[in-house]
């Protein structure tokens, strides 16, 4: 089935605006969940996180608060920030292109949910440094399910989906174990509790997840490239501090951020070859 129904360009003009206003709503809907997941752990009426007064409806989404000009908490007056605003507009963005570019209507559904899920991760990871279960489980869940009804990529078969999942969760698990090993060795040698380790286990559980949305091979190479990317970016950022004097061996930094791009390097070379 195609999604283009009818031809014309006036067509695919309104689907493009139609696509970004329900992108940006559900980049709303991440935002909400990006703020209470991690506190709550469930998903609750939103409230503003500094006096704990429930928001108005008008105040849930992040552009129609700054259109209605309620950026600010009405009770307590603590304002929120940029994050709504760029998540929604990413999100829109994104449910325009996966529009434009996908051949099916399989293929937009299954590119704007991991679009969706990655984008969600990124933005708790950032924020808390934490990859929660409660969304790489069900994602993991979804992601199989599509992944082996050929709805992610068609000529992808059944082995390739798992063996992907299982490459990439059990890579990154070794890479865990080793990060414990390191930590426990260096708190020996320092004679201190080192608490930081290079990888959490929600890293574990993400890269299984993107072993899922990629298959194998793809895994390796977005593994690969995700641990190269935050080695680089590692790197120059410890110059940073190295040349302000601020040197710090254990800086943490999100490793979640950096696997989904290479994930997102190898999924969309991959799906979208014109991409
Ligand atoms: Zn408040």
């Amino acid at each position: 089935m195609h999604l283009c129904l009818f031809s014309g360009a006036m067509y695919n003009a309104y689907m493009i605006i139609v696509f970004l206003i329900c992108g940006i709503l559900v980049g709303g809907v991440i935002n909400i969940l990006a703020d209470h997941l991690p506190v709550d752990r469930s998903i609750v009426h939103p409230y503003c996180p500094a006096c704990t007064a429930p928001r108005p409806v008008l105040e849930w989404f992040g552009i129609p608060s700054v259109l209605f000009k309620r950026t600010e908490c009405s009770y307590c007056g603590a304002g929120r920030g940029l994050r709504p605003i760029i998540v929604e507009l990413v999100s829109g963005a994104a449910a325009a292109a996966a529009f434009l570019f996908s051949p099916d209507v399989f293929t937009f559904l299954s590119a704007y949910l991991i679009f969706s899920i990655f984008l969600l991760i990124t933005v708790i990871d950032l924020e808390h440094r934490l990859i929660l279960h409660m969304v790489t489980g069900p994602s993991a869940i979804l992601m199989a399910v599509m992944g082996l009804l050929g709805w992610i990529d068609p000529d992808r078969g059944v082995l390739s989906t798992l063996l992907g999942g299982m490459a990439g969760f059990g890579s990154v698990y070794l890479l865990y174990l080793l990060g414990i090993v390191f930590s426990r060795a260096m708190a020996k040698k320092q004679g201190a509790e080192v608490e930081e380790v290079a990888f959490g286990f929600g890293d574990v559980t993400l890269s299984g997840v993107i072993g899922l949305i990629v298959g194998f091979p793809g895994v390796v190479v977005a593994i690969f490239f995700g641990i190269m990317a935050a080695g680089i970016f590692s790197l120059g950022y410890l110059v940073l501090m190295m040349l302000r004097r601020r040197y710090n061996a254990f800086m943490p930094i999100p490793y979640g951020p950096f696997l989904i791009l290479g994930a997102l390097f190898v999924y969309l070379r991959w799906i979208f070859p014109g991409f």
